[in-house]
């Protein structure tokens, strides 16, 4: 993978640049998501595709990054350590330049939430950019979590970057037979097992189940093609659910509008470097 800078207004833009992706280009929007069960796919319909954009999208929203070419020799980022910590490591060692225009947002004008069994999500109008998630699992290992969390002046970075994706060794099986988690293991994924972290290093974050569920609803929104400035709050919820409020969203002129963040809140990254040729992973 490699990240290329890109001219205002682009927007973040994928590009397989493997024979096998046939050049798709494709933008980072809900609107072309094609798969969401597991990690969240990108496609054209065509047959090509680009799987598991969520935590380095995540990377981007947190360090505010609007306009980006990603260049993927294959049909999958590179999952790294499971965390979107190595992505902003390489963001950093890049650095990241202000463009002239203005930075665009989607602003939250009234409250929408969706609703899918014991699972729900909202969007509400705020100021900034905050996120809150609850999480209930049986096993003991996570239990129930509760984090609210406002992204402003790197906290991306210390309290959520380095978050793990975690699964439970017991459904290992099942996705394996169903063709995901194929690379899985204790390198680049939390592993639960009954009421024990598998781990031998052991978490991260005392909650860092919660944390990286945010870690993936950044992510996830930030399919919407633009930073929100609203409050989102999460009970259970997946990428599936995510994207589907943003599609509500997005289909409801009265619930939204394109605003200029103001300079206040355009502070997610505190230094501003000179930006080199590109970066890759
Ligand atoms: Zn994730």
């Amino acid at each position: 993978m490699t990240l290329l800078p890109a001219p205002s207004h682009t927007g973040i833009v994928f590009r397989r640049t493997d024979a096998d992706g046939h050049g798709l280009e494709i933008a980072a929007h809900v609107d072309n998501v094609v798969d969401d069960r597991m990690c969240t796919t990108l496609g054209d319909g065509n047959g090509a595709s680009i799987a598991t954009v969520e935590h380095l999208m995540a990377a981007l929203s947190g360090c505010g990054i609007d306009n980006l070419y990603v260049e993927v020799d294959g049909a999958e980022l590179p999952i790294m350590d499971g965390s979107a910590a190595p992505f902003v490591f390489l963001i950093e060692c890049a650095g990241v330049v202000a463009q002239d225009a203005p930075r665009r947002a989607i602003e939250i004008l009234k409250p929408i939430k969706i609703e899918d069994k014991d699972s729900q999500v909202e969007l509400l109008p705020g100021d900034g950019f905050s996120l809150g998630f609850e999480i209930d699992f049986r096993s003991a290992a996570i239990g129930r979590q509760d984090m609210t969390v406002e992204l402003v002046n790197g906290t991306f970075k210390s309290e959520l970057s380095r978050a793990r994706t975690f699964g439970f060794i017991e459904e290992v099986a099942q996705l394996r037979a169903m063709g995901l988690a194929l690379g899985g293991s204790l390198d680049n994924a939390v592993v639960v097992s009954g009421d024990e972290v598998l781990n031998e290093g052991g978490l991260r974050y005392r909650d860092e189940f919660v944390r990286h569920k945010i870690l993936d609803s950044i992510g996830d929104l930030y399919l919407a093609g633009a930073p929100i400035i609203g409050r989102f709050k999460g009970l259970r919820s997946g990428h599936a659910l995510n994207h589907a409020i943003l599609r509500s969203l997005l289909a409801d002129q009265s619930c939204w509008r394109y605003t200029n963040v103001p300079r206040d809140q355009d502070d997610l990254f505190e230094e501003l470097n000179e930006v080199p040729a590109a970066v890759s992973a």
